[in-house]
């Protein structure tokens, strides 16, 4: 089945369909620590298989379901499920690892984000450094107040903060100043010439150098290859992730990302 487009997808029918029957499921890709190549955690995407057109690209039907306000259902399902599958990868794994949840604006203003996700952790038994929220540059524009209260509610639990697609938008560095983030995730489009563009690599060297002084962790994501991976070491970026190291997979196969781990352990 070809890959459906925007234009011709009747959005609202799949996302309500796809709540009802439990068409959503979610995927995990791994971030790993440049210091010692360890797996740290993953990052929760979701995916939606519609019987009826196949697999929709969460860039098409979460902007849907922001806007209509079926996010704060989904927000909610996707924090449940991702927190859920992290007790086990953790119990299985023996490793402290995190999960890294994306979250929408909306999730603020309509929602109960902070209560969802503080009943999870203690639901699940999860110390609240094991969870960590990607917030785009837009979702802290909307509204300013509310965010930064929020925020703080979070990190006076322990959780952490990260400011995802980092360098796209229009007031990365004001943001910076107004709003006290744990970490940075550097967009794809900078990592993507990082080894064959002198500006991306001016770019991402300079990003690395602010956050550092900032005292902020520096993700790299969409990281493809290892000329990409030796730079981003070099430059001092904390962790990466991206398709060279592992795609995102089903909560069943991430045991592929920590044997190797355990395996160099066991023969050390
Ligand atoms: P994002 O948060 O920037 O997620 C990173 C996207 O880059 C993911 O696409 C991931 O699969 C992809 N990616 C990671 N490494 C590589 C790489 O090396 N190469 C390439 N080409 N791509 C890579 P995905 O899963 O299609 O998600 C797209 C966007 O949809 C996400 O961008 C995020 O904005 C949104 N999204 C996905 N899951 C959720 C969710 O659970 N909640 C919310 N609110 N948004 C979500
Ligand atoms: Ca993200
Ligand atoms: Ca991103």
């Amino acid at each position: 089945m070809n890959t459906p487009t925007a234009n011709h997808l009747p959005l609202n029918e799949i996302v309500r369909e796809a709540l009802s029957n439990q068409h959503f499921h979610m995927v995990y890709q791994p971030q790993f620590s440049v210091r010692n190549g360890e797996l740290l955690g993953f990052e929760a995407l979701i995916r939606c298989r519609s019987p009826r057109f196949g697999l929709v690209s969460p860039d098409l039907f979460i902007p849907y379901a922001e806007s209509s306000g079926d996010i704060i259902a989904l927000g909610r399902w996707i924090t449940r499920q991702s927190l859920l599958d992290l007790q086990n990868l953790r119990r299985q794994s023996g490793l402290p690892l995190y999960m890294s949840l994306n979250i929408s604006p909306a999730q603020f203003q309509g929602g109960d984000v902070f209560e969802s996700v503080m009943k999870c952790a203690l639901d699940f038994n999860l110390p609240p450094s094991a969870i960590k929220l990607e917030l785009t540059e837009t979702a802290l524009i909307q509204n300013p107040e509310l965010i930064a209260r929020s925020f703080k509610a979070f990190q006076s639990e322990g959780m952490q903060i990260w400011l995802d697609d980092f360098g796209t938008g229009f007031a990365s560095l004001n943001l910076l100043r107004e709003f006290k983030i744990d970490g940075l995730k550097i967009d794809k489009s900078f990592i993507d010439g990082l080894h064959t563009n002198e500006e991306d690599f001016t770019i991402c060297s300079a990003i690395i150098a602010m956050a550092q002084r900032l005292g902020l962790t520096i993700v790299a994501e969409g990281v493809e290859t290892e000329a990409q991976m030796q730079i981003l070491g070099q430059l001092g970026c904390d962790s990466l992730q991206g398709y060279l190291l592992g795609k995102p997979t089903p909560a069943e196969e991430c045991h592929a990302y920590w044997a190797p781990v355990l395996t160099q352990r066991q023969s050390a």
